[in-house]
């Protein structure tokens, strides 16, 4: 079983990351997507909103998982068992530190790896922070972020 995991914030989960968990999902027998618990940063959306959000748009595929994890992203893939990351690369910039990461994850565990899937042309330029400051400001996340749950992102960012 080629089991793999899908590691980040998400906050909030955009059509970028829906795209890498689909097509992960058809690559892989088993995608796990992992929302890192990050203590030093707080975001829009706590952790458990983050994961049910995931939870509602991933329905459809009876492969993906859901699960948060804090620590090192190499003991919760030992806990579950996966021995390959996969991580979705939008520009240049995004390669310097996924190199690094990928690196330092093989360095901790040599029998980790790490695969790097190219972004739809179409979501290149979306990330979670600039959903989160559309929102914030009022503007229009529709084709951002999957249309069942643009209400809850506004909801939340007005606040
Ligand atoms: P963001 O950078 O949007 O805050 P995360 O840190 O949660 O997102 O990213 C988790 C993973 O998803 C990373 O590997 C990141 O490169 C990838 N990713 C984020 N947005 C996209 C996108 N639009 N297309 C492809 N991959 C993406």
């Amino acid at each position: 079983m080629r089991r793999v995991v899908y590691p980040g914030s998400f906050d909030p989960i955009t059509n970028g990351h829906l795209d890498i968990i689909k097509r992960s999902s058809e690559v892989f027998d088993e995608v796990t997507v992992g929302v890192l618990v990050n203590v030093d940063k707080k975001g829009l959306f706590d952790i458990e909103e983050r994961v049910e959000l995931i939870r509602k748009v991933v329905k459809p595929y009876k492969n993906v998982k859901v699960d948060s994890f804090d620590g090192l992203l190499i003991d919760f893939m030992k806990a579950k068992d996966i021995k390959v990351i996969v991580k979705g690369l939008r520009a240049f910039s995004d390669f310097e530190y996924e190199f690094q990461m990928a690196l330092m994850n093989n360095k901790l565990d040599s029998s980790i790896e790490t695969v790097f899937m190219m972004t739809n042309a179409k979501y290149s330029y979306l990330s979670s922070s600039s959903v989160r400051q559309v929102a914030k400001f009022g503007g229009c996340i529709k084709g951002l972020v999957p249309d069942e749950i643009i209400s809850m992102i506004l909801e939340k960012a007005k606040k």
